[in-house]
């Protein structure tokens, strides 16, 4: 590996790719044979949301649906804050990027007339979600790209570096700077490129109790932020209601099925708090119950998934992973209830990005979980996640592939940068944090708090990846701060209402939010100024 590095650095790359969970090894995929790098912080198959993704991919395939009423879904689910038009391509292009799947070797399930067999969803107006063997979607979608990578000559691949900076020439970014994943210690190795794509997926680890992956920790979001890319709705964190408390980090998800199946949602006094909270009780839209969960557990009454009566003898048959996580955690769901909380899940912000996936910077795209591209406004639809990684994907190779590229002038110099001891403690600082200020109920009080915190973790931090953590959680606590109303999946209790003219979509950069945290007394060296939003 490190002679490969080692040539790598000579010449400058023509595109590199770092990412490797669906959007990067699609993008991958569809520009060869065109020579790309790829570099992936873990082995591919792991590290990756993708691997983990249970629903499926949404697309208007089945008789009946059209794309239009799957757009008009995906906009009721944002709050006024999707892009209509954006929402409308993404579905249009669903069925050709399902029959690239399929082309690279995905096994979509099929009827017994041989047509893709579609789920339902929650807030889906139609059968609409493509899956595999049930609840094994994103792991069947990663082992086949992953084997199409490798067989494919033309992609050199990375595995185990991550990408710690951006390099920059004038306003373009001219190649990334990458360090042995988890070894601060390692010298630092760039690579020069004419196109550089972020694929780094989402922001949950920086969340104390998240579903993803320790590798979704807004590093990509950071560095393109760092380099001075404008960065989109970051406030807007989607919460999985039911995250199973099992001492485990990540925690495992407690389907929403089993809510589906009539288990309930209890305090310690074994009361049903979601009963006084919406008329549909546990069923109620995703965000409601996990500020029903969120609000129990501050309340220091706990919060528990109660499926003794609904299933009973039958959990272990009917939904065995969830069974094997509680049982693995001394619960048995059949006889107990389970301990839950609510887990940072899906981040609807990021780099922003145009429908050709370009940043704002010259010479880099952002696809996937760290792209905002405006599908999903305050709150994702469920299954749109993947749709928009692929559909996204495919125009980045579009794009590049169709010659827009202006090369950088000069090879990318490395940058100077000394790097100290991961600290564990400032991570689980940071972490907790944005769990408690920064999570499923907010306040302007706590959000200032956090904001000062986190801006002089990112100040203080010696360690490049702790340093790139704290640079994203500083721009979602900023932006959560400075929109002072509830909309989707951001709710404030100082401002509960949602605003109209604060209906429009945050366009923001990492100088923004300094100047935020310095407005709000935070240590930091900028200038303070006023917040972008009123
Ligand atoms: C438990 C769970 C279930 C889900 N279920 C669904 C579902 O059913 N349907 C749906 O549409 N969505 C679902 N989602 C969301 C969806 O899985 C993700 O949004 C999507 O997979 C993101 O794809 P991606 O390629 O952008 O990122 P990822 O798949 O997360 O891949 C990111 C890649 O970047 C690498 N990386 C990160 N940082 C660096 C760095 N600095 N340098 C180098 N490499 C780096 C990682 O190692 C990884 O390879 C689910 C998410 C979770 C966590």
């Amino acid at each position: 590996m490190s002679n490969q590095l080692h040539d790598l650095t000579r010449n400058a790359d023509d595109v590199i790719i770092v990412g490797g969970g669906l959007a990067g090894l699609f993008c991958a995929l569809k520009l060869a044979p065109r020579p790309v790098t790829v570099v992936s912080a873990a082995p591919l198959g792991q590290g990756a949301s993708t691997a983990w993704a249970q629903g499926g991919i949404a697309a208007a395939v089945a008789e009946g649906d059209s794309a239009e009423a799957h757009a008009a879904d995906t906009v009721a689910a944002g709050a006024g804050l999707v892009d209509e038009t954006i929402a409308l391509g993404i579905a249009r292009e669903a069925g050709a990027r399902i029959h690239d799947l399929l082309r690279y070797g995905v096994p979509f399930d099929r009827d017994l007339e041989g047509r893709l067999a579609v789920g339902r969803e929650a807030a889906h107006s139609a059968r609409r979600i493509v899956h595999v063997r049930g609840d094994m979607a994103g792991q069947a979608i990663i082992s086949a790209l992953a084997e199409a990578v490798r067989a494919t000559p033309s992609i050199r691949l990375i595995e185990g570096y991550a990408a710690e900076a951006l390099l920059t020439e004038d306003d373009a970014v001219t190649g990334v700077q990458l360090r042995k994943a988890g070894d601060a210690t390692a010298t630092p190795v760039t690579i020069a490129s004419r196109a550089v794509v972020l694929a780094t997926g989402g922001i949950g680890h920086l969340y104390a109790v998240t579903t993803n992956p320790a590798e979704a920790s807004g590093l990509g979001l950071a560095i393109a932020a760092r380099a001075g890319a404008i960065v989109a709705d970051p406030e807007f964190v989607q919460f999985h209601p039911t995250a199973i408390m099992a001492g485990r980090d990540p925690a495992p998800l407690a389907t929403e099925a089993l809510r589906g199946e009539g288990a309930t949602l209890i305090n310690d006094k074994g009361e049903r708090f979601m009963l006084a909270r919406h008329p549909l009780a546990e069923l109620a839209p995703r965000d409601i119950v996990a500020r029903g969960v969120f609000a129990e557990i501050a309340a220091g009454r706990g919060a528990f998934l109660d499926a003794r009566d609904a299933l009973g003898a039958r959990f272990a048959e009917k939904f065995p992973t969830v069974y094997a996580s509680c049982m693995a955690a001394g619960v048995d769901p059949a006889r107990q209830p389970i301990p839950v909380a609510p887990a940072a899940h899906y981040h609807m912000g990021g780099i922003a990005v145009d429908p050709h996936g370009r940043s704002s910077l010259r010479g880099l795209w952002a696809g996937g979980e760290v792209s905002s591209t405006g599908a999903h406004g305050a709150n994702r639809l469920a299954s749109n996640s993947l749709l928009e990684a692929v559909v996204y994907a495919a125009r980045i190779a579009e794009d590049i592939d169709g010659g827009t590229i202006a090369a950088p002038a000069g090879l990318a110099k490395p940058m100077e940068l000394r790097n100290s001891a991961f600290s564990a403690s400032s991570e689980a600082r940071l972490r907790a944090i944005m769990t408690s200020h920064v999570g499923v109920i907010r306040d302007g009080e706590r959000l200032a708090e956090a904001v000062r915190t986190l801006a002089s973790i990112e100040q203080d931090a010696g360690n490049v990846a702790l340093r790139n953590m704290a640079t994203s959680a500083l721009l979602v606590a900023a932006s959560a701060w400075a929109r002072r109303e509830s909309r989707g999946a951001q709710y404030r209790i100082d401002f509960l209402a949602e605003r109209p003219e604060l209906g429009h979509r945050t366009r923001t950069t990492l100088t923004e939010a300094r100047q935020i945290a310095a407005s709000l007394g935070g240590r930091t060296e900028v200038r303070a100024a006023q917040p972008m939003i009123a």
